[in-house]
């Protein structure tokens, strides 16, 4: 069985390894992607900004697209402590997360920053990876649905996004790290409705083909009841990213 929409499988290394680490780790990924040559997904990991070179040197890049975990808006300028999408884009990467659960929770990263973020990233030619989910409060009581609308047209108001310069993440916080994951059909549910918003923002034909992946909790036992689902386009991997064993495993989801 086929994908609708090409899969995208992208490991998200947080704030952890040392070079050594992501170079064996990216070597790892690399190697097997060459053994599989698969033709019908792409394949991402996303390094803390000071192993971005390293990760791009470790990959073949035919194989491995090289990605971010946040950025600045600006061009350049006195921005102590902030890395620009020119910066990103020298050192090879072609994705960007912005907006993940973290970003929002521990450095009180708003819609209207992440707006201004994935606006930066598009006209840079970066492809965003924008990250949406609800709280598990929101959930219980029966918000997640608006919290997630809020999320999406808020942070892509305006955005000149088509299906091929953004990809959406949903990644139901109270997933993320936890070990338990949203059920596929809980997954492919949120899906639908994130479509249906798209649809309504940017037309059924964008809608249609933009990937949304899902991300919380994915791990070599849950990948493939993901992917089975129709809407679930592959999947934003945390700490399951971080052992090759267990990434390659995911990457290699079987439908
Ligand atoms: C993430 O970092 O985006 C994530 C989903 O983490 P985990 O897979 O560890 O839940």
């Amino acid at each position: 069985m086929s994908k609708l929409r090409r899969p995208l499988i992208a490991g998200n290394f947080k704030m952890y390894l040392n070079k050594e680490q992501v170079k064996g780790l990216c070597r790892a990924i690399s190697d097997f992607l060459g053994q599989k040559r698969y033709t019908d997904r792409d394949i991402l990991v996303c390094p803390p900004f000071v192993y971005l070179m390293t990760a791009f040197e470790s990959v073949d890049r035919s194989l491995v697209s090289i990605g971010a975990q946040n950025m600045y808006f600006e061009k350049e300028g006195a921005f102590t402590g902030e890395v620009s999408f020119e910066m990103l884009k020298d050192c090879g990467a072609t994705f960007v997360i912005i907006g993940h659960s973290e970003r929002r929770k521990y450095f009180f990263e708003t819609e209207e920053l992440l707006r201004k973020k994935i606006i930066a990233a598009i006209g840079a030619g970066l492809i965003p990876i924008y990250c949406v989910g609800e709280k598990i409060e929101d959930r219980n009581s029966n918000r997640h649905f608006d919290v997630v609308k809020r999320q999406v047209a808020e942070g892509l108001r305006d955005v000149n996004f088509k299906a091929d310069n953004l990809v959406i993440a949903y990644e139901p916080v109270w997933a993320i790290g936890t070990g338990v994951n949203a059920t596929p059909e809980q997954a492919e549910e949120m899906h639908i409705f994130i479509r249906q918003i798209i649809s309504e923002m940017r037309g059924a034909e964008v809608a249609n083909s933009l990937r949304i992946l899902y991300g919380g909790s994915v791990k070599p036992d849950n990948i493939d009841s993901l992917m089975k689902m129709a809407n679930i386009d592959g999947a934003l991997v945390g700490g399951a990213s971080l052992k090759a064993e267990q990434f390659t495993r995911i990457i290699d989801y079987r439908i």
